[in-house]
Order: structure tokens, then sequence, then C-alpha cells
């Protein structure tokens, strides 16, 4: 597997780039994410020509309509910064990035719930987007992103790193010269984890691959894609996952003993109830594929989502 391409907010990755001179390390990206990542640092703030230090700014307007202003001095640097993004984010589309992991809060990098201070004085509301971060939405609407401080929840993360290994699979079947096959094979594979985030996108995909033969390709490979990221971004919820899992368990009806079944409906409902996690069911799934020989399962991505030094499924 090639490491994974993610561009990240350069201060994450412990370079002193912030306006005070200073870092924002976070040892899970940088220590534990990338043994599988090739990071893309970007700094905005420094991008656009601003120095270190710097005097720190923040956006000012309303939840429509901000500018991203120095707190003291009042100096717009918001026109500085959009220079600044329209050939970056062109650049990073040569990239192929899988994903991107944005510094939360800050009033160039933010995702979401930045805060916008009203032009004069009172209350800042938390309505706004770092500037950048803004830019970099508009142009990859389906990309994976996220922020540092929301991959502290084991589920977001687990969510953000499925779609991003998501991403690397469908990005290696489309650069070479993708065939109807490849779709097919594609969306076989990924069965299991699509109907583990939405059932409901999973039969429409369904039908969007079933008419292959009737639509131009490219199309399709577009529809296909919208609806595969919009499927993933969803939550696998403990009642879809078990869902899935006892359509897998179906397949070892005539493998696995009275006692084995039980045992495995055990598992499931104490997964279900909170009381263990999901790594618990998936490598006894596992252990049966590989006793039994099922290699239809043995390629479902959902029983190996991402890789297992990462410890993504390990949480109840
Ligand atoms: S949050 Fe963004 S702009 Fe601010 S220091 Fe980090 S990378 Fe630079």
């Amino acid at each position: 597997m090639p490491r994974i391409k993610l561009g990240v907010s350069s201060c994450l990755l412990g370079e002193e780039v912030r306006f005070d001179g200073g870092h924002k390390y976070d040892s899970w990206i940088v220590d534990t994410l990338g043994q599988f990542a090739e990071y893309i640092p970007i700094c905005p703030e420094v991008g656009c020509g601003l120095a270190i230090p710097r005097e720190a700014m923040h956006l000012v307007g309303n939840k429509d309509d901000y500018r991203m202003l120095t707190i003291k001095t009042g100096i717009d640097h918001t026109e500085r910064m959009l220079s600044f993004c329209k050939p970056t984010i062109a650049a990073l589309k040569q990239e192929r990035l899988c994903g991107y992991i944005f510094k939360s809060k800050s009033p160039s990098c933010g995702l979401e719930q930045v805060k916008v201070y009203p032009p004069y004085q009172g209350v800042p509301g938390k309505t706004g987007i770092g500037i950048y971060a803004r830019e970099f939405m508009h142009e990859f609407p389906l990309l994976p992103v996220e922020e540092e401080g929301r991959l502290h929840d084991a589920e977001r993360r687990e969510n953000f790193i499925t779609r991003i290994f998501i991403m690397q699979r469908w990005q290696q079947m489309i650069d070479g010269k993708v065939k109807a096959r490849d779709l097919v094979r594609f969306h076989t594979i990924h069965k299991y984890l699509i109907m583990a985030h939405s059932p409901q996108h999973y039969r429409e995909m369904g039908k969007l691959v079933a008419a292959l033969q009737k639509e131009p390709l490219s199309e399709l490979l577009t529809h296909y894609f919208e609806l595969l990221m919009t499927a993933c971004k969803r939550q696998a919820t403990p009642s879809k996952q078990q869902y899935v899992l006892l359509h897998i368990l179906g397949y070892f009806k005539q493998d696995l003993d009275a006692f084995e079944k039980q045992e495995m409906m055990e598992i499931l409902s104490q997964y279900k109830e909170g009381l263990i996690p999901l790594i618990v069911p998936i490598t006894l799934l596992n252990h049966y594929v590989r006793k039994y020989d099922k290699s239809y399962l043995a390629d479902q991505i959902y029983l190996h989502p991402h890789p297992i030094e990462l410890k993504l499924l390990n949480h109840a």
C-alpha cells in the first residue's frame, strides 16, 4: 500500500508557524497516522506572506459575510489570503490528495464553529469557517476533511480514516484505464462497508452499477463517487454494524455448529450494547473466513477497512 497523501495544517506537524512562533504538534497525527501518511503541510498565513511571529487575527462580520482582521490594529488580510488560496488550491488538485486535516478554531484553517466577531461590539458567534478552509472545501466538496480536535473523538476518527482509505482505493482505480468491470469489482468489495454506513445509498449505488451498459461510464463514475462519499460520511452506528455482521454470519450457516452460532450471537449483542468493541466480532469473523475459505468475504474491505495498527475498531 503506498502512503496515503493528506494535506495538513503545518502547525499540527510541529512546525513553528503560529502567530506566536509556536506550534500545535499532534502526536496521533504525526506518530500514529504518520506511519501510513505522506503529509503535504501548508500554513496559509505564512504562505500568504505574513511573518512569524505576527499579530493574531480573527474573523469580523456576520455569519454570511466576514473578513479576516488583525485583532489590535484591524488590518484586513482577507484579500491577501484569497490571493494565496487560488493558486495553492489549484496546485493541490495535481497532488491527488485523499484527505485533509485542518487546525481547529483558526480564522484561516478552522473547519467549523470559528468565532465571528461583530464589527463593533458584542458576543462572537461560532458560525465561521477559516478563510483558507472555506475556499479549499469549495474546490474539494467530496474530499474527506477533519479537524485535529474532532479526530480525538473515536467514532469521528474511525469514520475519517475509513473515508481516506476509500478515497485512496478510488483514486488507484480511476488512475488506471478504468473499465466497467473495475467499478463492478470496487462496488463488490465495498458492499458491506457501504451498507454499514448507509444501506439506502448502497441500494442506490447498486442500481447505478446495474445500469453500466446503458450510461456512459464517465458520467456514471461521477455519480457513483458522489453517492459513495456521501454514504460513507454517515456514521456507521452499532445497529447498522450489527445488521451487516448478521449478513456476513449468514455465509457460515452450513459451517458453524450450534455452540459457535450461539457464541457469535452473544458477541453481536454484547457489541450492540456497547460492552465490547467492534474488533471482537470482526476478528472472529475473519477467523471463520480463513478457516472456511470464504474468498468473497476475504475480499470485503469491511473486514479490514484500515491498518490494524491504528486500532480504530478497538473502542466500545
Ligand atoms: S492554524 Fe493554519 S494558519 Fe494558523 S499556524 Fe496553523 S497552519 Fe498556519
